[in-house]
């Protein structure tokens, strides 16, 4: 199956992305620790530790899933509270059950939303991150506008995301692994290799560091910066709305 986002409109996009995390959604955390070797974990942790927050933080966690990065935020700001939206009811469940399991049902609110059209009113958050979900986000560049509507002034962005490889060995090495490998690996533990077939392609088309860096300072954010984690197979990008 070829999943080219040139060759397919913006709603097959849509419904494709809908439907490949439908099917994965409760293999998503395994095949995640299987495919990164663990890796999205510390990538995760050190997400949270550049947001560093402190206090009284509203985060809206979008494309939010099963709630990794909810999770971590609440435990490292015990005053933070956090809306997650995401697009997917399949997700959300997931989601809701692990928070269930881990006990955790304060300062957490549950959304079904588009990060294009965010159910949210301006200026309504301290903190927005999207994690692992903007390269699924069919418009993109809507859904960095409305990161910037939905934070207050002073409110920071924050997003993780596969990204380009720094380093030139690697940089073949990874590829082989991503394209050869994963949907392999999808076919075994998922039982599903289009849906890790698209995975791959999302990534390799998803724009470098120096672009996405472009598109946030576009939407209106200032002082936007990145930094890579593991030579650039993922990067973390921050701005701030003034
Ligand atoms: N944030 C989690 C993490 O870091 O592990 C989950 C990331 S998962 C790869 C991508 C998530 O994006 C899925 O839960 C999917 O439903 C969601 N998603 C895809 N398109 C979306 C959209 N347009 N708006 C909101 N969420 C979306």
């Amino acid at each position: 199956t070829n999943f080219g986002f040139q060759e397919v409109s913006s709603s097959e996009k849509t419904r494709r992305v809908t439907d490949v995390f439908h099917r994965v959604a409760r293999r998503y955390d395994l095949m995640n620790d299987v495919m990164s070797t663990g890796i999205h974990r510390l990538w995760k942790d050190q997400f949270i530790r550049m947001m560093n927050p402190v206090g009284e933080i509203h985060l809206l966690d979008v494309a939010g899933g099963t709630g990794d990065i909810a999770f971590r935020f609440l435990e490292a700001c015990p005053q933070g509270s956090v809306t997650i939206c995401d697009i997917n009811p399949g997700m959300i469940e997931q989601g809701r059950d692990r928070a269930l399991d881990r006990g955790i049902t304060k300062r957490l609110k549950w959304v079904c939303g588009d990060a294009s059209a965010l159910p949210f009113e301006d200026a309504s958050f301290d903190f927005y991150s999207i994690s692992f979900g903007l390269r699924n986000v069919t418009f993109r560049i809507k859904a960095l506008e409305e990161a910037f509507r939905v934070l207050k002034p002073g409110g920071q962005f924050f997003c993780l995301e596969f990204s380009k490889v720094q380093l030139p060995g690697l940089k073949e090495l990874y590829h082989f692994y991503s394209f050869s490998l994963i949907p392999r690996l999808g076919a075994w533990i998922a039982q599903d290799r289009d849906a890790y077939q698209y995975l791959v392609e999302s990534i390799s088309q998803f724009p470098d560091q120096a672009q996405l860096e472009k598109e946030v300072r576009a939407a209106g954010f200032d002082n936007v910066k990145f930094h890579n984690l593991s030579a650039g197979i993922a990067a973390i990008h921050q701005g701030i709305k003034r």
